[in-house]
């Protein structure tokens, strides 16, 4: 008997993807009997289910971000490599390069094999392990930055962007906007790679994760709380805080702040601009246009399903190359952190990069 096509034993349900066969759904936005977790940001991983199953970081970082209870009732860590079979379904999870902790989870039932990425990246990150390619029969991808004029540059030269800044301008804070998961600590590593061997000083809400990222063995070097009380103090200094804090009056109480933002959405111009951002960094822990291009490539599946962001042009160049795609448009993803269109909504991002074109 051929295997038998994932439609008939994956579905989209009001939870989100579920999996006939095994009873279990992955990245639910409600809470279920069973889940299995992608990753820690709040529009993947939410409180409230009774079984979770994730990698070992994943489920800390939920621990930390919900509190114990809420964190699923029981908690099945399983690393990179390990399988565990539920009904029949084997279960494995592979590295996304996301943030630390993201994996993909790889879904085999009778000979059929489905790829679920959650939120993914290609490029270099020193905080968590890299995205591995796993061949399969479909593939399920994000789409967040999935237009053309979506070109992530390395991060590497928007660190030194930000670091000449700081030389220019010794008297002044810098003060970057970055979210508390995953692009705060990888843009501290960058820092440090890049030779900053200063404090590096932190908003309150910043604190918590890093600490969590600490304990679980990646080094960031020294942290200190930014307090601006002692704004003198912070002269010259870099301070990282969520987006939302560098664009109210929190920053505005450093001495002469230079207001960067650490985005992917920095690539639209006008975004930056509405946001009063001096200092656009264009970092993003999302693949770019390129990227997921690539990766459906690698991956080699003859079918790819796109769960949310900007599906149509996705499914247009995979149909060029003889990939037959789906958008799922699942519900509640995308509603967060980084994915979150900082400023305005999903649409209105699109407008503003049609209207001006792609971008430098
Ligand atoms: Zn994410």
């Amino acid at each position: 008997m051929p295997p038998p096509h994932p439609e008939t034993w994956l579905r989209v349900t009001p939870e989100g993807l579920h999996c006939l066969p095994g009873g279990f759904t992955v990245d639910p936005v409600r809470p279920v009997e069973r889940a299995v977790v992608t990753h820690g940001h709040a529009d993947h991983a939410r409180p409230g289910h009774r079984a979770v199953l994730a990698t070992p970081e994943t489920l800390a970082i939920m621990r930390a971000r919900m509190g114990e209870g809420r964190a699923g009732e029981s908690q099945q860590p399983i690393r990179p490599g390990e399988e565990v079979t539920h009904n029949g379904v084997r279960i494995r999870l592979a590295p996304a390069g996301h943030v630390l902790g993201s994996a993909q989870v790889c879904l085999e039932w009778k000979g059929s094999r489905v790829v679920v990425s959650g939120d993914y990246k290609r490029a270099r990150d020193p905080t968590c392990a890299p995205f591995e390619p796993v061949p399969c029969d479909v593939f399920v991808t994000e789409a967040t930055f999935g237009l053309p004029i979506f070109r992530h540059p390395p991060a590497d030269g928007e660190v030194a962007k930000l670091l000449r800044s700081v030389a220019l301008f010794p008297e002044r804070t810098h003060v970057v906007g970055c979210y508390a998961l995953g692009k705060c600590q990888r843009l501290i590593a960058l820092l440090r790679e890049a030779g900053w061997d200063r404090p590096i000083h932190l908003h309150g809400a910043l604190m918590g994760l890093c600490r969590l990222y600490e304990e679980l063995g990646v080094r960031l070097g020294d942290l200190r709380p930014a307090t601006v009380a002692e704004k003198a103090a912070l002269r010259g200094a870099i301070v990282l805080a969520p987006p939302s804090a560098v664009a109210d009056r929190w920053a505005r109480r450093l001495a002469e702040p230079v207001v960067a933002v650490a985005s992917g959405w920095m690539r639209v111009r006008q975004r930056a601009r509405l946001r009063g951002v001096e200092l656009p960094l264009v970092i993003s822990d999302h693949a770019d246009w390129a990227e997921l291009n690539r990766t459906v490539d690698e991956v080699g599946a003859p079918e790819v399903w796109v769960t949310h962001g900007r599906d149509d042009a996705l499914i247009h160049a995979m149909a060029g190359r003889g990939i037959r795609g789906r958008a799922l448009h699942l519900i509640g993803l995308g509603d967060d952190e980084e994915d979150a269109a900082p400023g305005g909504g999903g649409d209105a991002g699109e407008h503003a990069a049609a209207a001006e074109g792609a971008t430098a």
